[in-house]
């Protein structure tokens, strides 16, 4: 996926400063947060949507990602969110979970 901003992000070739990585997955502070604490984690093999990864331990990755990084950052009550699709709020077209805490949530999201 040569043209694709988060897979360039991934791979190292846009410089961003990780939160987490290892051989699977890399999450970074997203650029525009909706709250104090808004990460984003990410495989870093590309998948357009979370409805091409087939992988169940990717998935179970990516939460345990999240969750790790939440604790190293006294974040207790957060949001996951993965936006499926352009109708869903859905803009970058690689697979990524948001991690969202830090303040008060309200329910249901718009
Ligand atoms: P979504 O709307 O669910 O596809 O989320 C895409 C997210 O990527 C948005 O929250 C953007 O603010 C974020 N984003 C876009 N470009 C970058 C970037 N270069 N670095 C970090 N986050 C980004
Ligand atoms: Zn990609």
């Amino acid at each position: 996926m040569g043209d694709c901003f988060f897979c360039k992000i991934s791979s190292g070739e846009i410089p961003t400063e990780f939160l987490f990585e290892d051989d699977k997955v890399v999450a970074f502070r997203d650029i525009d947060p909706q709250g104090p604490f808004h990460i984003l984690i990410i495989p870093k093999e590309h998948y357009t949507s979370i409805k091409e990864v087939k992988d169940k331990s990717l998935t179970g990755h990516m939460f345990s990602v999240g969750n790790r990084v939440a604790e190293d950052n006294n974040i207790e009550n957060f949001r996951y969110i993965i936006n499926t699709g352009e109708e869903a709020g859905q803009t970058v077209f690689h697979v990524h979970l948001h991690l969202i805490g830090g303040r008060r949530m309200t329910w249901p999201p718009g």
